[in-house]
């Protein structure tokens, strides 16, 4: 069968999802100052510093999901489709973006043993093993990788030792990829699901505060799809698609009285690939850019392949609906805006 490639203009999609207030911020009486309108794909923000009377700020997104949104709804719409593109062979990538404690991994990964809570990384696994278990004519190789850059050096969360940085290196007919990241070939979720278990224990060794750490890294759940199958010319073809599941760094601020010394150089890193990421989404949506400015970032560069071309991308802009987190939900808001 013939393949669409993606218009341009669908490679990159951006959406917002707000979590719901939770219970200690109930109990402190912190109030919700973000609307939205699921139908339309608005949102409308009130600035707790200014009276009531002061005009709303409205933004407009292909898709906006509130506190009521459930896990599944978020796949079958968003995810879906990118997924199936990668059995397709084309490489997608989905990123969950947002300040510390807005839901990424609640996203990304959501709650363990709770199916109806499942995030996208494990609804990926079932959605792709029974793509393959329902296929006759292909055969399919699947392989994990599992990593982490903190302070733009890339750790192997799969590896024995986890001391070890790892490099970015390119070849022409491969392109960028991580000198020596260890894959393993799973051939079932719950093979697979393991894989990620194991890397997910080890992101907090040798880590003080896993907290953190993991709002101040971004792991990267790499799944290589490779599916060969005979064509009419009786020669076996391969296709090979890479789906990347990102899980970004918190994108707040880092406060100044901590940004001195070896905390300044993180934060600076931190917004390093998070502000490199932003130029190259919003110059692939510009489309008119001549210059994608992969290199500025290990992040960018390693996802270099996955970004653009027909390669598709989503991006879940994630966001807390409280008073107190105005000026990081408005910088969320500002950042998915300008990639959308
Ligand atoms: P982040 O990874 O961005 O720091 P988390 O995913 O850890 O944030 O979410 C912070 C807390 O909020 C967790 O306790 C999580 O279970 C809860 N949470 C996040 N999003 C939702 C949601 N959509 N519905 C219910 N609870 C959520
Ligand atoms: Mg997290």
């Amino acid at each position: 069968p013939k393949m669409d490639i993606p218009q341009k203009s669908e490679c990159v999609k951006v959406v917002v999802r707000c979590r719901p207030l939770s219970d200690k911020e109930k109990q402190k009486g912190y109030e919700r100052v973000v609307d939205m309108n699921t139908k339309r794909g608005t949102i409308e923000i009130r600035n707790p510093k200014l009276p009531p009377s002061d005009p709303k700020k409205t933004f407009t997104f292909d898709t906006v999901y509130d506190w009521n949104s459930k896990q599944k709804d978020l796949y079958e719409e968003t995810f879906r489709d990118l997924v199936d593109n990668v059995l397709q062979g084309f490489n997608g990538t989905i990123f969950a973006y947002g300040q510390t404690g807005t839901g990424k991994t609640h996203t990304m990964q959501g709650i363990k043993n709770d199916p109806e809570q499942r995030g996208v990384i494990p609804n990926s696994f079932e959605h792709i093993f029974s793509h393959i278990q329902n296929s006759e004519n292909q055969q399919y190789l699947i392989r994990a990788s599992y990593l982490e850059i903190y302070q733009e050096e890339i750790r192997d969360l799969l590896s024995k030792d986890q001391s070890r940085r790892l490099e970015l290196k390119e070849r022409p007919d491969t392109g960028v990829y991580v000198k020596d990241l260890s894959s393993f070939v799973t051939k079932s979720v719950r093979e697979i699901e393991h894989v990620m278990n194991v890397g997910n224990q080890n992101r907090s060794v040798g880590a003080t505060d896993m907290n953190e750490h993991s709002s101040r890294s971004h792991a990267i759940f790499i799944i290589t799809i490779e599916c060969s199958e005979m064509g009419a010319d009786e020669e076996n073809h391969i296709r090979v698609g890479r789906l990347n599941l990102v899980d970004l760094a918190g994108s707040e601020r880092q406060a100044k009285t901590k940004s001195e010394g070896e905390r300044l150089k993180e934060a600076t890193k931190i917004n390093l690939s998070l502000s490199a990421l932003g130029n190259v989404i919003s110059a692939l949506v510009d489309g008119k850019s001549t210059h994608i400015p992969y290199r500025d970032s290990k992040l960018t560069r390693l996802l270099q392949d996955s970004l653009g071309g027909n390669a598709k991308t989503v991006m879940v802009a994630n966001i807390g609906p409280a008073d107190y987190n105005f000026d990081e939900t408005m910088s969320t808001l500002r950042y998915a805006n300008r990639a959308k």
